[in-house]
Order: structure tokens, then C-alpha cells, then sequence
């Protein structure tokens, strides 16, 4: 070979070879290592230039004496045994900077031509970039790998058509209810209950398409805990192309999705049981939003009405109402909705099958509030009371009737009871007297109870009149009093805190009132042997209170007793008489007076009823 060389080829072949060699090249001669000669590659490569030629390695790089290399070197020059160093790391003070850098290189003995070594040749390639560029590629490849065994979704490769399990998070493992040895394993091997589910036959034909497929709450059956349970997923099948574009696998993302779906189905089904509900009502039920438009109407309101869902309801009803009562009704409406509180009252609506004909309702609406207090809509209906208003009118109008033609009839009866108990005592007879007497008291009881009926009509019909008139209220006080003392046991006891003097007002009702809240005192107090009456003097008005010492009122129905027939149910209704009618009459003669009546009370102790009227109302 070098008798080649020698003979074929020049000395500045040699050179022009060394010097352009794609390598770094150097020969180092002597066991002190002197450059004898380094292609500028290897110049390039210790950052130093052709000036080192003729020192000695460790001159030029003595940074690199304590890297082991002047051990090797030694080593190559002693023994003769070439050394391979493959990407090693080597510390270079480069251009003033001491940077790592990577290395393949080969030292080899260099002969004379007595085979003895004369030095070392030294061929090289820096490799740092690559090594750099790996390194990079590991830490992302590793990093990509942590991100999705730890990712929070279940994630899949399957390569090949075949669908491979290559790899599957805990999460998709967990999903699927396997463990890590299906992963190598086929899809359909490792979950045969796929068969006949359409995810397959998805994931073979992305590698024909090569497109993304994505699917949102998709149901899948899956066999876990060793039984085959429905799943709901957000997925997506993602094709992974090679360089040719060609799908090689595919990757699998999914979120489960099965608690959101199982509860929206379950709140689906619990508004449907309520809408089936509601339709198969015979009563109207309907719900709006906050600000009264009508969202939900039942089907026996469109049966009713004839109207359709695609109509507006909420303009329906405003025109079903009774024009004259539009106003008031909406004012009430429209309060309730600013205040949130509910609403009931009764009026009427046109009835759709006849024009101008006008049905009773009773509408009544709640709000719904959602957990954070704030209004979700309004639940309301409308019931049809037509039917029991027609009765009501009747029954007011039999009432009316029937206390009218009593009335006559116990007025004679009246006067020849008196006739009668009068002739007994001229006769001597006191004990048949007494019979006429008690016989009196009773024909009393009546009128009165007759009275309260008549009146009742009279506000009914707006025709109970007020004679007004100025009078002495501390004198009236005395008279009601005096009169109501002849017939009973109990103790009226007065007390006034100061002079109250004239008032103007019906001086005859206000008597009624003052002796219906005395007898009542004394009626609702049968284990009591004193009623208490005071009068005042409240902010220029008259005020007239009856406090007694009996069965007292519960809390919840204080405010009820005002109201027409209401009496306090219970046992007590049959021990004490009458037609809870009093009260209701009283207050509408103190409303109409202008003043107000109230009461307060605890039970098992007593009440104080309260009236006031204004003191001198004819000067205002
Ligand atoms: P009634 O004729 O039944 O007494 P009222 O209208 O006068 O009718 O009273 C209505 C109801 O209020 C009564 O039935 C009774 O239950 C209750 N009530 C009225 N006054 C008293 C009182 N002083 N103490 C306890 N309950 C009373």
C-alpha cells in the first residue's frame, strides 16, 4: 500500500486530500505529542489556529489533560492498540468559552518503517449537534409520554388496521375496566363487547378517509367490573400520519361524560313526569319568566282556548281579561313580580267558545327561587270557580232573601211576646212572665243573628249607608256598656285615659261595633269573670279597646277572623254560638268609618280587640 502511494500518487494529492476531508485529521509525533501536522477541520474543531503546529497537544489543549485523554493517548503510544472514542464529551476552551462538546474519534499508532511507533494519528468528528438535537428529542418525547400516562382523559394509540393496542393511559385502561396487559393485545380481542357497537368499524375506516372522527356524548358499552354498563363519551379518533402522509395509527382522546348525561336525562324525565302532570290537569298550570311572559301553558289550556303554542299567551290572556279589570289586575300582577311575592285573586276571563260571556277564575302564581335565592320563573293557575261564584251569588242572594222575609215575622212575634209576659204580670203570674221574658231574650238573639245577614247583604251590594252625624263618643261608650252589663255575669269594667269628646261618624254602627267586640269579650271568656274596656286618644283618633281574659286567638289565624263566615275550627264552634260574621261586619262599618280595626291575642289568654276612627273627620 505505501509502496502505492509512494509510486502513484504526489506528495499534493496527499496534501489536497488531508486538508479537504470531510473529517478533522491530525498526526501527532513524539511521545510529547507535538502537532506535526492538522487539517484546518481539526483547527476548527480545537478552536485554534495553524500556529499550534509544532507544540505539543497538551500545550495547545491543556484542558483536556485531566479528561482522561493524556492516559489514552500514552496508551495508544505504548501498546500500539488503536482506541475508538464514539460520542464523547469533551470540555473545549473554544474562542474564549468552556463548552461541552461531542466527539467520534479514532487515535491510531503511526508506524516508521521499522514498526516502531512514532506517534498518533488523530481522526475526528464532532457530533454535538446531534447529540443536542437527541438529547431534545428524548426530553420531548419523554415529556409527551408523562403528559399523556398522566393525563386526566383516557388516552389510546391503536396502529395498524388491525387496531393494535400500542399504548393506553390509566385513565383509558381504567375506562375500559383492563388492566396493562391488553396493551399489544387487539382492540377487539381485549373488549369483544365492541362487536356490534360502531367504534371499530369508525377507527378501520379513518385509515382509508385518513380524517378525524369526533363524536359528543356518545354512548358505549363497555364490560367493567365483569359487567356490561353504558358509558357516555366526548371523544375523537385523530389519524397519525407518517412523512408519505400515509395513517399509521391513531390516536384516541375521550372525556367521560356519563354523570352529566345520566343527570340532564334524569332532569329531563323528572320535567317530563311534571309536564304529564300538569297536562292531565283539568286545571290551567302555566310558568313564566321574571318579567310575566308566559313560557309554559298546559294542555287543557289549549284545548280551552284553542290557541296554539306558537301564539302568544301572555297578549292571550291580557285580552281574555275583563276590560274594566285589566288595570287593577295587572297593577297587582306587575307588584307582585317586582316584589317577588305571590299572587291570588280572582277575576274573570272571556270565554273563548262564546264572545262577550265572562267566566270566574281563581289565579294564583309562586315564585320559584333557584339555590342562590335568585327568581327561575313563576308557577302559576288558573282555576275555574265560575261554577261555585254562581253558587256563592245564590246562597248571598237566598241569605238576603230569606233574612228579609224573617225579619217581618219576628218583629210580631216580638211584640206579642212582650204582649203576652206583660198580661202574665198584670195577672199575677211572675213564673209564666219569666217563661215570656226568656221567650223575648231569645226572639233578641234572633234579630240579631237576622241583623248580621242583612247587613252582610247590604255591604255585599254596596248599600249599607253611613248616617253621619256628630256625637258624644265617651257618652256612647257609657251606654253600649251600661246595656251589655243588664245581660251579663262578667264585670264590664271601663277605664278612659282621657276625654275623647264629639266624633263624626254613624253613631249607631260604631255602638253595634263597640257591643259586638264587648259580647264577644264576654262569649269568648266563659271562665272569666271580668272584661276590660278602655278608651284614648291615638293620634287624633277615637280608640276603643275590649280586652278580655279568655280562649284568645292562635297567631296564625289573628288576621282571618276578620273575614266573612270565618270561625276558629275546632270543638270550641259547637260551645260557642254564631255566624262569624260580627267581626266582618265591624271592620267593613271602622273601614268605611275611615279608621281601622285590629286585634292581638295569645292563646289559652285572652284578646284585645282595638278599634280607631278619626277624631274629627268632618274638619278634614
Ligand atoms: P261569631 O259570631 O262566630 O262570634 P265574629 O265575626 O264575631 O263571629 O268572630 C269571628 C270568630 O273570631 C269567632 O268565631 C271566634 O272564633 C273568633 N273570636 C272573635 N272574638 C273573639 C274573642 N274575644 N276571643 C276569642 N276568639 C274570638
Amino acid at each position: 500500500m505505501k509502496g502505492f502511494l509512494e509510486q502513484n500518487i504526489s506528495q499534493d494529492s496527499l496534501v489536497t486530500l488531508f486538508s479537504q476531508a470531510p473529517v478533522a485529521i491530525c498526526l501527532l509525533i513524539g511521545d510529547n505529542f507535538s502537532i506535526n501536522s492538522a487539517n484546518p477541520q481539526m483547527l476548527e474543531l480545537w478552536g485554534r489556529d495553524a500556529s499550534v503546529i509544532g507544540k505539543s497537544l497538551f500545550d495547545v489543549l491543556p484542558e483536556i489533560i485531566d479528561q482522561g485523554f493524556k492516559e489514552i493517548l500514552e496508551n495508544v503510544y505504548r501498546t500500539g492498540e488503536t482506541f475508538k472514542g464514539n460520542k464523547w464529551s469533551v470540555f473545549l476552551e473554544k474562542h474564549g468559552q468552556y463548552d461541552e462538546h461531542f466527539f467520534t474519534f479514532i487515535f491510531a499508532p503511526v508506524y516508521n518503517d521499522d514498526k516502531k511507533i512514532i506517534g498518533i494519528s488523530i481522526v475526528a468528528t464532532e457530533v454535538t449537534d446531534q447529540i443536542f438535537s437527541e438529547r431534545k428529542l428524548k426530553e420531548s418525547e419523554y415529556r409527551f409520554e408523562h403528559l399523556i400516562k398522566k393525563s386526566d382523559y383516557p388516552i389510546a394509540i391503536y396502529s395498524t388496521e388491525e387496531l393494535f393496542i400500542e399504548f393506553a393511559n390509566e385513565k383509558m385502561l381504567k375506562t375500559w375496566g383492563k388492566s396493562a396487559s391488553v396493551i399489544g393485545m387487539k382492540l377487539e380481542d381485549a373488549l369483544p363487547e365492541l362487536e356490534g357497537q360502531p367504534f371499530l368499524g369508525l377507527l378501520k375506516e379513518i385509515f382509508v378517509t385518513g380524517k378525524t372522527y369526533s363524536a359528543k356524548e356518545d354512548r358505549a358499552d363497555l364490560v367493567v367490573e365483569g359487567r356490561l354498563q353504558t358509558f357516555y363519551y366526548n371523544f375523537s379518533y385523530k389519524p397519525l400520519k407518517n412523512s408519505n402522509g400515509e395513517v399509521y395509527a391513531i390516536l384516541n382522546m375521550a372525556v367521560d361524560v356519563t354523570d352529566l348525561v345520566l343527570a340532564r336525562k334524569e332532569i329531563q324525565e323528572r320535567e317530563k313526569k311534571f309536564r304529564d302532570l300538569a297536562d292531565s290537569m283539568p286545571q290551567f298550570v302555566w310558568t313564566c319568566d321574571n318579567k310575566g311572559e308566559i313560557t309554559y301553558m298546559n294542555d287543557s289550556w289549549y284545548k280551552y282556548t284553542g290557541s296554539t303554542e306558537n301564539e302568544n299567551q301572555t297578549s292571550l290572556i291580557k285580552k281574555m281579561l275583563r276590560p274594566e279589570t285589566t288595570e287593577k289586575i295587572n297593577k297587582a300582577w306587575e307588584e307582585c313580580i317586582r316584589t317577588n311575592t305571590p299572587f291570588v285573586m280572582e277575576y274573570e276571563l272571556e270565554d273563548p267558545g262564546q264572545k262577550g260571556n265572562y267566566r270566574w277564575f281563581l289565579g294564583r302564581a309562586v315564585p320559584n327561587f333557584s339555590e342562590n335565592g335568585e327568581l327561575k320563573q313563576w308557577t302559576g293557575t288558573f282555576t275555574d270557580i265560575d261554577e261555585f261564584k254562581q253558587l256563592e251569588t245564590q246562597k248571598d242572594n237566598f241569605l238576603g232573601i230569606a233574612s228579609h222575609e224573617l225579619k217581618t215575622p219576628l218583629t210580631s212575634l216580638k211584640l206579642y211576646t212582650q204582649y203576652i209576659k206583660t198580661n202574665l204580670e198584670k195577672a199575677g203570674d211572675p213564673k209564666n212572665a219569666n217563661v215570656a221574658k226568656r221567650m223575648d231574650y231569645q226572639i233578641d238573639l234572633l234579630t240579631g243573628l237576622i241583623n248580621e245577614l242583612l247587613d252582610v247583604t247590604k255591604i255585599q251590594k254596596g248599600q249599607m249607608q253611613l248616617n253621619e252625624s256628630v256625637f258624644d263618643f265617651d257618652k256612647l261608650v257609657d251606654e253600649v256598656v251600661e246595656e251589655q252589663q243588664m245581660t251579663s255575669r262578667h264585670k264590664l269594667f271601663v277605664s278612659k285615659s282621657s276625654v275623647i269628646g264629639e266624633v263624626f261618624a254613624d253613631r249607631h254602627r260604631i255602638a253595634q261595633v263597640m257591643a259586638n267586640l264587648i259580647s264577644n269579650a264576654i262569649k269568648y271568656s266563659p271562665n272569666a269573670d271580668e272584661v276590660h274596656i278602655s278608651t284614648s286618644v291615638y293620634e287624633n283618633q277615637a280608640q276603643f279597646n275590649v280586652r278580655d281574659f279568655g280562649i284568645g286567638i292562635p297567631e296564625d289565624k289573628q288576621s282571618k277572623v276578620f273575614e266573612q263566615y270565618y270561625r276558629i275550627s275546632g270543638s270550641k264552634d259547637y260551645t260557642f254560638s254564631g255566624l262569624g260574621l260580627g267581626l266582618y261586619i265591624s271592620s267593613e262599618i271602622i273601614k268605611r268609618t275611615g279608621g281601622e280595626i285590629f286585634v292581638s291575642s295569645s292563646e289559652g289568654e285572652g284578646s284585645d280587640f282595638c278599634f280607631r276612627i278619626p277624631k274629627n273627620k268632618k274638619l278634614i
